[in-house]
């Protein structure tokens, strides 16, 4: 691969780094919250998640839509949301009726990204920061959206997301670089059929961390990079695993290096197509 060497060689200079402790503090999550303008902002924080998970920067029922003069595209599939099911009792001692949810039901809506129409303000926001990020037409290139949520002390920072044996979406809930970067290399890790791991494994955790750490240094963005914050990250999925953190880099990194240097191979090629 053409970019195999250099990820290979600021690999490991980011882990003789690792290794003397002369790594900057942690950088701290910059969450998003952008996104009070959109119709969904109203919903459930797990139902505006779904909507992010799917690759969508808003959503609302089929009818809904038709309301606001956009129209469903022809063949696209709903997903589903949770739509609380309410029912009126009436108080005893107070005499009065009040709502009561008895629970959740599954409510198909559709993404705005799935919708032609009328353009509707309150998207910009998400638009502009995911427009802005470095490789977007990378995730592009291999039929990946790219959405945010907003994000909250103790989520995940971000998600990358496969249906099948397809990838999907990456949603972040963080405007740090380096989640984006994460996320950007666990989707090549699964394009080259390297992310066997079911849930947060520290094998594929440790591959998506210190590959956007070598991604975004190799970019030039070195204090976005985090290289801080990947050290503990890695240090906190080996130590939950009970392996060293070193030993768990240099265990990964021909698979992180594989999936940075199809990143940058298929950045240079799309740069390419795009200068003819
Ligand atoms: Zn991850």
């Amino acid at each position: 691969m053409k970019f195999y060497g250099k990820a290979e060689e600021t690999g490991q200079t980011i882990l003789q780094a690792f290794q003397s402790g002369s790594v900057p503090a942690a950088l701290a999550p910059l969450f998003i919250t952008g996104n009070q303008e959109r119709y969904c902002a109203c919903w459930s924080w797990l139902n505006q998640l779904l909507v992010a998970l799917h690759g969508y920067s808003d959503a609302r029922t089929y009818n809904g839509w038709q309301e606001v003069k956009r129209q469903v595209r022809k063949g696209e599939k709903a997903f589903c949301i949770f739509e609380p099911v309410r029912t009126t009792v009436h108080d005893t001692t107070t005499g009065e009726e009040r709502m009561l949810v008895i629970g959740y039901k599954a409510g198909a809506r559709f993404g705005i990204e799935q919708t032609d129409g009328e353009p509707l303000p309150g998207n910009e926001e998400t638009q502009r920061f995911v427009d802005s990020l470095p490789l977007l037409t990378v995730a592009q290139t291999w039929g990946i959206r790219v959405t945010t949520y907003n994000g909250r002390e103790g989520s995940a920072h971000g998600y990358f997301r496969t249906v099948g044996e397809e990838a999907e979406a990456i949603a972040l809930g963080v405007a740090n670089l380096s989640t984006w970067a994460h996320e950007l290399v666990h989707a090549a890790d699964h394009r080259l059929g390297n992310l066997k791991e079911t849930g947060q494994h520290w094998r594929s955790e440790t591959v998506a961390e210190l590959g956007g750490c070598i991604l975004l240094h190799m970019l030039g963005r070195p204090t976005e990079a985090d290289s801080g914050g990947a050290w503990e990250y890695v240090k906190r999925y080996a130590q939950n695993a009970d392996i060293d953190p070193l030993n768990a880099c240099v265990e990964v990194l021909n698979r992180t290096c594989q999936a940075v240097s199809l990143i940058m191979q298929t950045a240079g090629e799309v740069t390419t197509v795009e200068a003819i």
